[in-house]
């Protein structure tokens, strides 16, 4: 049996986290501040806010921005529920643009015709490990005077036009999900050059409770505190925190792995017509996914099924959703790229724990399908 997705998980991380467990100190603490800088100096962001989730990372940098009620938010249906349910949680209207066949992300030139007087923000999605055009996006996003919000769940590390994700968008959120490349169980982060933005995201994810409250524990600290603003139970824990600093001094050789499998994938299937993933020249793909397109997707799928070889399919297109379709009023035929690529996209296992006799297994498996 290959998994679709396992992780990276070694004595170190297993070691890092029973010395949390041993410390006495389990929720947000010194370990995340830890993690915190380190994300700093791996993302090249001035700052980083450790939270509970992507999802929470999303959430919370649109209330940063002031993002609520009456406004609109640019964002691609080819993404996890996460990215439209939290623009809809803020009140905002998610507006979706359609995707590139090649890359599976928003295409540029589609935004502008979306903006409208409520518009007031973009939320580009990098897709299976490669950011999207942000060079581009940013460019409309200066035009019109719109915030940028990264949904970077797939992209940590990547580069776009040599800048880091982390430094391409007013704000970038990140995933340390289970199956994400960087893993910390669950978790997620906001990294931002701007300072009252990064102050507004702690305040708000601990009940909007004055950011150094979490110190009213520690020896020096008080009792005291206030509610400054009305915010969520969005924080991590050290716990998490302790993990992602392990997956953190791993991360490069994990990169290298994936990149090998890919190299595998991309050689073996090359042959079999153009199914293959697209990275662009100007972009770093840290291989999240490893995304083909095959005719007959459900019957492929069946069959790798038979022989014991984990898949999945990303996305389901947030426009054919009931919850979209009923309150927003979207309908199939809406987004035509992002149904084409749905109706063919299957994800191969990619993951560093894989061995070449596994990844030759899946070649096999795949290239036998196309043989029948
Ligand atoms: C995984 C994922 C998220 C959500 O991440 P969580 O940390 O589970 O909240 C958001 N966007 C995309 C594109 C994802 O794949």
């Amino acid at each position: 049996m290959i998994p679709f997705a396992l992780p990276t998980i070694e004595d170190d991380d297993v070691a890092a986290v029973v010395d949390t467990l041993k410390s006495g100190w389990l929720t947000m603490g010194p370990k995340t501040i830890e993690f915190e800088n380190q994300l700093k100096l791996f993302t090249g962001a001035k700052h980083v806010a450790c939270v509970g989730s992507c999802t929470a990372a999303l959430h919370l940098s649109l209330l940063a921005y002031d993002i609520g009620i009456g406004d609109e938010v640019i964002t691609s249906p080819y993404t996890f529920a996460s990215t439209g349910n939290m623009i809809d949680q803020t009140g905002a209207r998610p507006v979706f643009v359609d995707v590139e066949k090649s890359t599976f992300c928003m295409n540029p030139k589609n935004i502008e015709k979306a903006i409208t007087s409520k518009t007031k923000a973009i939320i580009p999605v990098d897709f299976g490990g490669q950011p999207c055009n942000y060079t581009a996006i940013n460019k409309i996003a200066d035009e019109y005077d719109l915030i940028v919000i990264a949904d970077a769940a797939h992209s940590i590390g990547a580069n776009h036009d040599g800048k880091s994700v982390g430094t391409l968008a007013d704000a970038t959120c990140f995933s340390f999900y289970a199956t994400k490349t960087l893993t910390t169980g669950e978790g997620g982060a906001v990294a931002t050059d701007d300072e009252d933005i990064a102050d507004r995201i702690r305040l708000l994810r601990l009940h909007g409770i004055s950011k150094d409250a979490w110190r009213r524990y520690e020896g020096v600290g008080t009792w005291y505190y206030q509610i400054e603003e009305c915010g969520w139970k969005y924080n991590t824990t050290d716990i998490n925190a302790a993990i992602g600093i392990c997956q953190l001094n791993k991360f490069s050789r994990c990169y290298h792995r994936r990149f090998e499998i890919a190299d595998m994938y991309t050689r073996a299937f090359c042959k079999l017509g153009d199914i293959l993933p697209h990275t662009l020249c100007n972009n770093t793909n840290m291989w999240h996914l490893y995304p083909i397109l095959v005719e007959g997707r459900d019957e492929f799928i069946k069959h790798m099924g038979s022989r014991a070889i984990g898949t999945s399919v990303h996305f389901i297109p947030l426009h054919l959703h009931p919850y979209y379709e009923y309150t927003y009023g979207y309908r199939k035929g809406d987004f035509p790229n992002a149904e084409w690529l749905f109706e063919r996209e299957v994800s191969l296992p990619i993951y560093p724990r894989m061995t070449d006799e596994s990844v030759q297994y899946v070649i096999d498996a795949v290239t036998e399908w196309y043989r029948i």
